[in-house]
C-alpha cells in the first residue's frame, strides 16, 4: 500500500514536462524538511548498495537512478510508464531478486521495502532489506541478482561493513558475485 501511495504522489504533484536528457552527476535538492532522504548526486549507470552486519543481522540499502531501473527519470504519468514503476517497485520489494546469500548460512528476511524518489529531473529508487542468518559466520559470498532482475541496471557500487573485514568494490553482470568468506 506504501508503495501505492508514492505513486499517487508522484503523479498528482507532477505537473512537469517528462524529460529525457540528464546532466551527470547533478545536484538534487528536497525542499520537504522532514522527508527522511532527500536525493543526492548519483550517476547514471551506477547504483550503490550499503551493506552492514549488525551481529546476526545485515542490512541491504540499494539506491539506483530511475534511469538504471526503469529508463527514465520523469515522473511517471503514461500508464505505461506508472506500469513500469509499480513493476519495478514489485521487483525491488523482494530481496531475492536482488541478492542471494550461499544457503549454507540460513539467512532469511526480516524486512523489506522499497520507493520512488523525484525530484524536478531526476528519480532514485530505493530499496531496503534487513535479513537475519541462522549462521552469519558462514557466509562465503553474495551473488548479485540485480542486474538479471531489472535490464536497465549497469553497474553497481557495493560498500560492505562486516565485523572483520571491509568492501568497497564496483561489481556488473560479468562480475556479480561478492566473495566474503571469513568477512562475517
Ligand atoms: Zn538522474
Amino acid at each position: 500500500m506504501k508503495f501505492f501511495i508514492y505513486l499517487l504522489l508522484s503523479i498528482s504533484i507532477n505537473s512537469i514536462k517528462a524529460e529525457d536528457h540528464h546532466k551527470h552527476d547533478h545536484d538534487h535538492h528536497h525542499h520537504k524538511e522532514n522527508e527522511k532522504k532527500s536525493l543526492d548526486a548519483h550517476e547514471h549507470g551506477l547504483s550503490l548498495l550499503n551493506l552492514v552486519q549488525d551481529r546476526n543481522k545485515i542490512s541491504f540499502e540499494f539506491e539506483m537512478p530511475g534511469f538504471d531501473i526503469v529508463g527514465f527519470e520523469y515522473k511517471a504519468k503514461k500508464k505505461e510508464d506508472i506500469k513500469k514503476v509499480r513493476n519495478a517497485l514489485n521487483i525491488l520489494s523482494e530481496p531475492k531478486n536482488m541478492i542471494i546469500i550461499n544457503a549454507e548460512a540460513e539467512c532469511k528476511k526480516e524486512e523489506s521495502e522499497a520507493r520512488v524518489m523525484n525530484d524536478n529531473s531526476h528519480s532514485e529508487f530505493i530499496s531496503e532489506y534487513i535479513l537475519s542468518c541462522k549462521k552469519i559466520s558462514l557466509i562465503k559470498n553474495i551473488k548479485i541478482m540485480y542486474f538479471d532482475s531489472l535490464k536497465f541496471s549497469k553497474k553497481l557500487k557495493v560498500n560492505l561493513v562486516a565485523n572483520n573485514e571491509k568492501l568497497s568494490q564496483v561489481y556488473d553482470i560479468k562480475n556479480n558475485i561478492i566473495n566474503v568468506e571469513d568477512y562475517f
